[in-house]
């Protein structure tokens, strides 16, 4: 029997957030359909993609959310975030100001979600390292005085990337069960 009759132990929504271009919608498209694109459009519309695992042998399908191009207007709606428990918050590593942005989304996301929600900051674009413009040290120093996992990806190359949602979603796991 296939994923059809899979008997689903948990239901985890997960939003996808941080400034337009910094690589959301291609994060999501290679961890649930190892897909990626160079010429991606803003996305229309809201969406969410959704992938099975298992994770302590109990089967999770992970509902990703992405912002639908909503961060461009600062008109990420709290439906977006309601029932989230958990947060990728992603900045371009080779773009400044989309990390000098994140204490911003960090603000809404914590005013509009909930407060156990396990947030993970996202490096992206990793493949793009000659150009980097936010030392890693930066990105770490912050990320561990505000409490959050970390990582550096690129969707690009599929680097981290599936190693980013996999730790999300087992600290999910772990906050929930
Ligand atoms: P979003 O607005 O945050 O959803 O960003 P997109 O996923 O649409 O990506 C914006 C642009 O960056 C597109 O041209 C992507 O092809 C490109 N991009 C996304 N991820 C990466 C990556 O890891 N490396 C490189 N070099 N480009 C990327
Ligand atoms: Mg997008």
């Amino acid at each position: 029997y296939g994923e059809f009759n899979q008997k689903i132990d948990y239901v985890f929504k997960v939003v996808l957030i941080g400034d337009s271009a910094v690589g959301k919608s291609q994060l999501l498209a290679r961890y649930a359909r190892n897909e990626f694109s160079l010429d991606s459009k803003a996305t229309i519309g809201v969406e969410f993609q959704t992938r099975t695992l298992v994770i302590d042998h109990k089967t999770v399908k992970a509902q990703i959310w992405d912002t639908a191009g909503q961060e461009r207007y600062r008109a990420v709606t709290s439906a977006y975030y309601r029932g989230a428990v958990g947060a990728m918050l992603v900045y371009d590593m080779t773009k400044r100001q989309s990390f000098d942005h994140v204490a911003k989304w960090l603000d809404e996301l914590r005013s509009h979600a909930d407060k156990n929600i396990v947030i993970m900051l996202v490096g992206n674009k990793s493949d793009l390292s000659t150009l980097r413009t936010v030392p890693i040290e930066d990105a770490k120093d912050f990320a561990q005085s505000e409490s959050l996992f970390f990582m550096e990806t690129s969707a690009l190359e599929a680097t981290n990337v599936e190693s980013a949602f996999l730790t999300i979603l087992t600290e999910i796991y772990r906050v929930v069960s």
